[in-house]
């Protein structure tokens, strides 16, 4: 075992961390504006009658629409209403019938069933009473937790787009590579992964290994909330992003968490903006980017933290000799994971043939293992 393991932040509590040094929109409190319904409401299209009379004949008077104001109407003795979802119930009905359970025959109408009071009707105040309590202030906001907010005339959240910058950073980035070189790939990955959680991208020329180029590009990220830079974050001699990143003033929030691939993951804010910084490695950067950035998103939109794990059992064992939790490239077959013999952070041949990321914790897991997972689909 490496002797810097416990050096090394686990990677829930780095989430933990980046999640609490960001600040969260979230809901004020909800009180219902009037009863919810506000007014007895047909539940069902049908008609409404009055539940006494039982299975006689009724003489139809007209019909409700939903928005249709029901004083248009009263149900007296032998009369019913055509009533459709949503109408309110007109004065002296008690119940609705709906169309399935009656005979017709012109304007006039047979219950097929017995009704009772209440049938089909959703109650005034059924859901809740004005001034009710509906959410406390500080829920984090969900698309539910909008509509009701719309239904209550509350003024609705803004929920603009995150805007996020990609910048690659190596002098061995080129479009056109000779054998010393390679095109950067981490860019286009990072931006589509992004556009992929919803955020607003712009994918900016790669960076060279030069403090004074980073220090630049770094003052100048307009209004973007989050940069995502990937490499120059570990212990060569040109990973210069975390002194960089000093020298401007910026709260370092982790820097190496226990998770293979991912070691030298940072995360820093610099003023509003929070840098992610990836490893370099495509299958560090994947990884760690849908973790963390998933997570920032939602912190920023004022969602609550998304839980981005699901369960399944490994078809073959994996060893993890390492000192760090393994993510393992696996492909999907019939819900269960398939251990794909990947050659690690820097494999992103295998990567791409992957469907998901299984959890290998220190010492390995056998086949017929359950373990969580991250799905790359
Ligand atoms: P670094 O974290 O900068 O030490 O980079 C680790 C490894 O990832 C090196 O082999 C880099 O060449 C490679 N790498 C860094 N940036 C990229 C990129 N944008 N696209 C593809 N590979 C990269
Ligand atoms: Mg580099």
């Amino acid at each position: 075992m490496s002797c810097d393991a416990p050096d090394l932040l686990p990677l829930d509590e780095a989430l933990r961390r980046l999640w609490e040094a960001l600040p969260g929109p979230a809901l004020p409190e909800v009180r219902a504006e009037r009863d919810d319904p506000a007014t007895d409401r047909a539940a069902m299209d049908g008609v409404a009658l009055r539940a006494a009379e039982g299975r006689t004949p009724r003489r139809l008077l007209g019909t409700l629409f939903a928005g249709d104001d029901p004083a248009a109407f009263r149900v007296i003795a032998g009369c019913a209403v055509r009533i459709m979802t949503g109408a309110a119930l007109p004065p002296g009905a008690d119940a609705i019938v709906p169309v399935e359970d009656l005979d017709t025959e012109g304007d006039s109408v047979r219950p097929r069933v017995e009704p009772k009071p209440g049938d089909h009707v959703r109650p005034r105040g059924d859901q809740a009473r004005a001034g009710d309590l509906l959410l406390p202030a500080g829920t984090p906001i969900n698309a539910a937790r909008v509509a009701l907010l719309a239904q209550e005339g509350l003024g609705l959240p803004a929920q603009p787009r995150i805007k996020v910058g990609v910048a690659s950073t190596g002098d061995e980035l080129v479009p056109d590579p000779a054998p010393h070189q390679i095109r950067d790939s981490n860019g286009p990955m990072l931006a589509a992964l992004a556009r992929g959680l919803g955020a607003d991208v712009t994918l900016r020329p790669s960076l060279p290994d030069d403090p004074a180029a980073l220090a630049a590009a770094l003052r100048q990220t307009g209004d973007l909330r989050i940069l995502l830079t990937s490499g120059g974050v570990s212990m060569g001699e040109h990973d210069h992003l975390p002194g960089v990143l000093k020298d401007l003033g910026a709260t370092i929030l982790f820097h190496r968490i226990r998770l293979k691939p991912g070691k030298p993951m940072l995360a820093a804010r610099l003023g509003d903006l929070l840098v992610l910084g990836l490893p370099g490695n495509p299958v560090s950067a994947y990884l760690n980017a849908l973790l963390f950035l998933g997570h920032a998103l939602a912190r920023l939109e004022g969602r609550a933290a998304p839980d981005l794990w699901r369960r399944g059992r490994l078809t073959a064992s994996v060893k993890n000799k390492g000192d760090r939790p393994l993510l393992h490239p696996c492909r999907l077959v019939d819900g269960h994971l398939e251990p794909l013999p990947g050659k690690g952070s820097a494999d992103l041949v295998t990567l791409a043939k992957a469907d998901a990321c299984a959890w290998i914790d220190q010492g390995g897991l056998e086949a017929g293992a359950k373990t969580r997972w991250l799905s790359l689909v």
